[in-house]
């Protein structure tokens, strides 16, 4: 068992601040300039800088302010928006469970874990954890305005702790005290104070009614995930020889990994090995074919994805493979998609739920 290091989180924190900030305005002002905003004044003014470090700042991000005739650039959604649009209806399906209290519906649960189950096949385990957290600091602030305190400490329930034990914990799943054991309790009116009962009680020296047990989402511990450091490797890659070549190009996979990775979802496998790839060496084309065996989700697959180098992120990654159509075929006909996020949902419903 290794214990988290603070040293190291705190300096591995740093780094990634240090990295994201150093060209947070730049992109943030190219995203705005894809996204339509071609008034280089409207731009300086919205992010209080001179003109000229607007330009500057579209230079270096590979676009000429000077092409403003193109039509404006329809940027495709990343990662971080596709899980963030799907995610908050999700959890929004079945009401938030406080301590003790039963989950109304557990099919229903069932349901919405499914659908997360997709979000984490698709988009990675780090997006959907990412999203989630910053969705729940919004919910615990705004239930801390009436939260009340304990009244005795025998409400709280034992502390429990991941296992096997996390080195790390990027997400702020732990309790801010021990680092060890996941946080249950919430300092009232400092919601970012998050703890195990040991802690609050005997470290902190908090009072009963200073702490208060939130409501959470039925899937808290299915989405808790300690996280990815700056310098890991965060995307599964398809290294490729194109026509013979002894060079090896990579590509991220994005959403064609849930469909290759052989994660086992839903008996889903491919036929054949992957048909090459066509088209551009540096926007390809993939197109795989297979069938899912699960019993009630049997279903005949074809996708078709198109590379995005797209930026992902402050690491910059490409988007990857991402859906372009699909098929599904089964007994009650054939269905078509543009979505992977609602072709792989339409398998988790079923064939009779088609
Ligand atoms: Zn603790």
């Amino acid at each position: 068992m290794t214990p988290i290091d603070p040293r190291a989180a705190a300096l591995a924190d740093l780094r990634e601040w240090t990295e994201h900030q150093a060209t947070a305005r730049q992109r943030l002002i190219a995203a705005a300039w894809r996204a339509g905003v071609h008034n280089v004044a409207e731009l300086a003014r919205a992010a209080g800088v001179r003109r000229d470090t607007v330009y500057a700042d579209l230079r270096r991000e590979n676009i000429d302010p000077t092409e403003r005739s193109t039509m404006p650039t329809t940027t495709l959604p990343s990662r971080r928006a596709q899980v963030r649009d799907r995610l908050i209806p999700i959890l929004a399906e079945l009401p938030l469970r406080g301590p003790r209290e039963e989950s109304p519906d557990p099919a229903a649960v069932l349901r919405q874990a499914g659908r997360v189950t997709i979000l984490k096949l698709l988009y990675g385990l780090e997006e959907v954890a990412e999203v989630y957290t910053s969705w729940l600091d919004t919910s615990l602030a705004e239930q801390d305005a009436t939260a009340t305190g304990l009244a005795t400490w025998s409400e709280a329930g034992m502390p429990t702790a991941p296992l096997p034990r996390w080195t790390r914990d990027r997400h702020g799943f732990l309790c801010v005290g021990c680092g060890e054991n996941f946080w249950t309790l919430v300092s009232r009116g400092d919601v970012s104070s998050r703890w195990c009962k040991t802690c609050a009680r005997d470290l902190a020296e908090l009072r009963s009614e200073q702490v208060w047990i939130p409501r959470r989402s039925p899937l808290h511990h299915d989405i808790a995930f300690p996280g990815v450091l700056p310098d890991e490797r965060y995307d599964n890659l398809l290294p490729v020889n194109w026509n013979g070549s002894i060079d090896i190009t990579e590509y991220v996979m994005g959403e064609a990994d849930a469909f290759l990775a052989g994660y086992g979802w839903m008996g889903l496998a491919t036929s054949d090995e992957p048909s090459p790839l066509t088209g551009d060496l540096e926007a390809p084309t993939l197109k795989a074919a297979g069938q899912t065996t699960k019993p009630g989700h049997r279903f005949a697959w074809t996708a078709s994805f198109a590379y995005d180098r797209g930026p992902n992120g402050w690491r910059k990654t490409p988007y990857g493979f991402r859906l372009v159509t699909g098929t599904l075929t089964s007994d009650h006909g054939v269905s078509t998609f543009d979505d992977a996020f609602t072709m792989l949902d339409t398998i988790a419903a079923g064939n009779n739920a088609q």
